[in-house]
């Protein structure tokens, strides 16, 4: 039977803390085969679409964003944690599960008007990509999708994102 991208996936239990099944796409990344089928998946449901720039989540998103973006033609545009990126920048405040973070955009990073994929690895609750989208449409972006390797539905990121009237595309998912 030909392998999926889950399967490259490793289930770590109790990572980082006791009782999160913490789902470790290194693995996936680490094989030729299944870092290619993922990349591939990731970008199929826009083939056809003009997409200007592919905007990558910290820090797994860099790593598929650069390929996804490679692949497009497309220019890559990070989304840091706070306090990494050089020139001025936008910033966004969110939730986690204990206390908040805050990312950043360089404020000259997407023109108004451009065509912009955001992609990271995994949804959870949506807080870390919802960020990303404010930044996004802050500087005047155009939002055609969210692209994520893994979705965790349970826990609401999905609904979340679609709510906000955002297309939601996932390879795969963990209920
Ligand atoms: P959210 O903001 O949707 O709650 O969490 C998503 C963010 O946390 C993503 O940037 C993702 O990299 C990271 N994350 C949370 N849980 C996991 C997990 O089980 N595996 C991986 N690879 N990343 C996770």
């Amino acid at each position: 039977m030909t392998a999926t991208v889950q399967d490259y996936i490793r289930t770590i239990p109790d990572f980082p803390h006791e009782g999160i099944m913490f789902r470790d796409v290194t693995t996936l990344f680490g094989h030729p085969r299944g870092f290619r089928m993922a990349v591939d998946q990731l970008l199929s449901p826009y083939a056809g679409q003009q997409i200007d720039l592919v905007v990558g989540l910290e820090a797994r998103g860099f790593i598929l964003g650069g390929a996804v973006a490679h692949q497009l033609s497309a220019g890559f545009v990070p989304v840091r944690k706070k306090g990494k990126l050089p020139a001025a920048t936008l910033s966004e405040d969110y939730t986690l599960e204990y206390g908040s973070a805050t990312v950043e955009i360089h404020d000259d990073a997407i023109a108004a008007g451009q065509s912009v994929l955001i992609v990271d690895d995994l949804l959870a609750t949506g807080g870390t990509a919802e960020a990303g989208i404010k930044l996004v449409e802050r500087l005047g972006g155009n939002i055609i999708g969210c692209a994520f390797v893994v979705d965790l539905p349970d826990l609401g990121g999905r609904a979340r994102l679609e709510q906000m009237g955002m297309p939601v595309h996932a390879l795969c998912s963990y209920a």
